[in-house]
């Protein structure tokens, strides 16, 4: 049964058995808390009131398992816009200044961190030391040490952190892992990823390295990395790269515009992609195997992905990305289910681990061994 109609009929009863409190007061008491057909929910509070935030928090409402019953944020206009838009008590806002309270916060599970990428880390530690679970967004940290203290740091504090890797529950994508694991494409040979668009706003934090990171690899070039890996099904252990910038205006130095890079994998297959913040519409994975071929086209955007494979067209059905990952994620974090695909912090430092080779093998122009 669609767990929200439940509630709201839970709700209208409630109103009835408890005249005094109002409507809204006894929603976000019950919403919160009532269990959902799958098992107790998932409390979630967003940090970052952003597009992405926004976004996640949009697809959240049509969540079995997933609530959304908190938000962190400097911007107390936004507070009170997302309090009305989702129903959320005032007891379960926070400020920076007011965040390390939430430890104190019964109905929160969980903080998923949509800041900046230069925020990550502190955040997530923060969020960690307040004993709550974190799902951090990608990039999960600037740099691989970064993103081992933040895996440290939840260790220690014996909450789960994991970063929000929204592929690795997309159905079609799943298809070809499944594919390439019962071996049905045979030995896999070649993979090409190409990740890109055009970036606006020369102002914005993406092209700035303090807040980014770097430039399109930091936000866009990942998904190739992270594609290489789970359509391959191996770590790499080389990689190669080459920048190119045309503006230099736009793209100041330590914020790349377009890299190319290459992988090279244990079982001898390589994958070929490319980076870039200055070619639209690039979003394309390719897998060539002894046996037969896969391809992505859309690969990792909010979807429909399609896609087809060397048998024919892959026909499942598309599922609001972020949807599909929270409920999954009410599962690894509340039930411990293991995903096909990791979306641990460890996944998200072998992932960075290939980034700060690919900038070294840019500033070197050498090929840097991964072993
Ligand atoms: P955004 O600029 O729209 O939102 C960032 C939010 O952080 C804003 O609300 C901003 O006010 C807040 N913020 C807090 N401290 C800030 C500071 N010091 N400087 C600037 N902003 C600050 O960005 P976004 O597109 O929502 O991206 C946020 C994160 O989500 C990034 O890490 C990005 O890589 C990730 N993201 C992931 C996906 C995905 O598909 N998984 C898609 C888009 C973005």
């Amino acid at each position: 049964m669609n767990s929200r109609r439940n509630f709201l009929q839970k709700l209208a009863a409630s109103v009835i058995a408890f005249p005094l409190l109002s409507p809204e007061a006894i929603s976000s008491m019950e919403y919160a808390d009532t269990k959902t057909d799958d098992g107790p929910p998932l409390r979630v509070a967003i940090m970052g009131l952003g597009s992405y935030g926004t976004r996640v928090a949009e697809a959240m409402k049509d969540c079995k398992r997933a609530r959304l019953t908190g938000v962190v944020s400097g911007t107390p206009a936004k507070i009170t816009n997302w309090q009305t838009k989702y129903n959320i008590p005032e007891k379960n806002c926070y400020s920076y200044e007011t965040f390390d309270t939430i430890k104190d916060n019964p109905e929160i599970d969980v903080v998923y961190v949509t800041t900046p990428n230069g925020l990550h880390h502190d955040n997530v530690i923060r969020a960690a030391k307040a004993g709550k679970h974190v799902i951090c967004e990608k990039p999960m940290a600037l740099n691989a040490k970064e993103g081992q203290e933040m895996v440290d740091a939840c260790k220690k504090a014996n909450v789960k952190l994991l970063v929000g890797y929204r592929m690795h529950f997309e159905p079609k994508t799943l298809e070809i892992i499944r594919m390439r694991k019962d071996g049905e494409l045979g030995k896999i040979l070649f993979f090409q990823g190409l990740s890109g668009f055009t970036i606006g706003d020369p102002t914005q934090w993406r092209l700035n390295k303090a807040l980014s990171g770097g430039g399109s690899m930091m936000d866009i070039g990942i998904y190739s990395i992270n594609g290489a890996r789970y359509m391959i099904g191996e770590e790499p252990i080389w990689v190669t790269a080459e920048e190119t910038k045309t503006n230099p205006q736009k793209f100041k130095p330590g914020v790349d515009e377009t890299i190319q890079f290459q992988l090279g994998f244990p079982s001898g297959a390589v994958a070929s992609c490319l980076s870039t913040y200055n070619m639209n519409n690039l979003d394309r994975f390719f897998l060539n195997a002894e046996k037969g071929f896969a391809e992505l086209q859309p690969a990792t955007g909010y979807g429909p992905i399609k896609g087809r494979t060397n048998k024919g067209e892959l026909t499942q059905p598309h599922i609001t990305h972020q949807t599909v990952q929270m409920d999954e994620m009410a599962g690894i974090i509340l039930d411990g289910k293991q995903p096909v695909v990791p979306v641990d912090g460890e996944e998200g430092v072998r992932d960075l681990k290939k980034i700060d080779a690919i900038y070294k093998s840019v500033s070197t122009g050498k090929r840097v061994e991964l072993r």
